[in-house]
Parts: structure tokens; C-alpha cells; sequence
């Protein structure tokens, strides 16, 4: 197998810092407001980023005192809070001042391919967003499993763990999972189960994993 090298900067525990606008806080009027970008981006953003890096900063004392009795919380807080850093992230930087700007060629390519057409796409984008219930997000995605694009909606966008976060190792935790074997123990059943793990799969699956640079701050247009 040829060798896998990380190309992602290493993002230390506690140590998450909120990105600069990529452009002026007025470059997108008249569609968003210079008013409404300042306060969505060094106020909600820079909540998010400070919320994650206290959550990951809790867990570090909690794995340094053997003490999870909070863990619960902080994996709820790290969801939240590192979803939001990611998606406001992102929302920034595939934004700029308004043009008649086209897809690029891989991006209408595989549109094309399975939405059919680029006017099937944004219809559907367009309608999932608006239905997001609440507070949420529309989001075209990669889905490296699938080979191919797909429109999904975060409706708290928590619930859908960071968004970006390519899994690795899992387990399955439904009830289905271990219910006649172990019944309400599902702890029993998740301290049993690492004898089962298959670290070369592992191994290989965070190799490929690795590949994948999804840079949070850069943004270029024309
Ligand atoms: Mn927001």
C-alpha cells in the first residue's frame, strides 16, 4: 500500500481560533449586511470557537482524573460548539462579493451526474434549505462512501457530530446491537467489544482518511 502522509496542520486541544473574514464586513451587501456580518461573524462564530475549545479543554482534565462522570456533556458541548466552528467556516469562505460568477468543471461535472441537471440541484438545495425546521443548515456534501455528491439538512447541527469528521472506528450502540446478548448492559456489551476490533482496518481506514484536506480558512474568487 503507498504511504499516506498527513497533510492536515494539527489543531492542539483548546487551541481552535476564529478565522478572519475573507473579505470586508460590507463586501457582501446588498444581499447580507455589513450589521448582520459583524455580529454573526466575531459574535455567534467566535461563541462557537470559544465553546469548543473549553469543552476540549474539560476533557483533557477529565482523561487527566480518570473523572467522566461529566463526559456526556462535553461530548455534547464538542459537537455543538465544533460544528458550528466548522460550518460557519465554510460558509465564509464558499461566499464572496456578489457576481455572475459558474461552477467550476469538477463541481457542475458531478452535479450534473447525479442531480441530473444544475437547475434539479439548486431547486432541491434551494427547497431543503428553506424546510430546515428551526435552526439549521443546507449542505451539498462529498460522500466519500457513495462516490458522489448528496444535498443533506443539519437541523441542530449538534446532532450530526462535526460536520467534516470522517469516521474511523465505530460502535453501534442501539439497542438492536446487543439486546438479546446483553440485554440493558450496554456497557457490559462496549467493554466486551474492543476484543473485537479490527485495528488493521482501522489502521487503513485513517490512512485514507488522512488524504483528505478540507481547509477551514482559505477562500479564493474573482
Ligand atoms: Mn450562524
Amino acid at each position: 500500500m503507498e504511504q499516506s502522509k498527513p497533510m492536515q496542520s494539527y489543531v492542539p486541544a483548546g487551541r481552535h481560533r476564529l478565522p478572519p473574514l475573507p473579505y470586508p464586513y460590507n463586501a457582501l451587501e446588498p444581499v447580507i449586511s455589513e450589521r448582520t456580518l459583524r455580529i454573526h461573524h466575531d459574535r455567534h462564530h467566535l461563541s462557537y470557537v470559544e465553546g469548543l475549545n473549553n469543552a476540549e479543554l474539560k476533557l483533557v482534565e477529565a482523561r487527566r482524573m480518570g473523572d467522566f462522570s461529566l463526559v456526556k456533556h462535553w461530548e455534547r458541548e464538542i459537537a455543538f460548539n465544533g460544528s458550528g466552528h466548522i460550518l460557519h467556516s465554510i460558509y465564509w469562505t464558499v461566499m464572496a462579493p456578489p457576481a455572475g460568477r459558474e461552477p467550476g468543471y469538477y463541481t457542475m461535472t458531478e452535479i450534473e451526474k447525479y442531480f441530473g441537471s444544475f437547475t434539479s440541484f439548486k431547486e432541491q438545495f434551494t427547497e431543503a434549505s428553506i424546510q430546515v425546521e428551526a435552526s439549521g443548515w443546507g449542505v451539498l456534501c462529498w460522500v466519500p462512501s457513495w462516490g458522489r455528491m448528496e444535498i443533506l439538512t443539519a437541523e441542530k447541527h449538534q446532532n450530526l457530530t462535526q460536520w467534516g469528521a470522517i469516521p474511523v472506528l465505530v460502535v453501534d450502540v442501539w439497542e438492536h446491537a446487543y439486546y438479546l446478548d446483553y440485554q440493558n448492559r450496554r456497557a457490559d456489551y462496549v467493554r466486551a467489544w474492543w476484543r473485537l476490533v479490527n485495528w488493521a482496518e482501522v489502521e487503513r481506514r485513517l490512512r485514507l482518511a488522512m488524504r483528505a484536506r478540507v481547509p477551514l480558512t482559505t477562500s479564493s474568487y474573482e
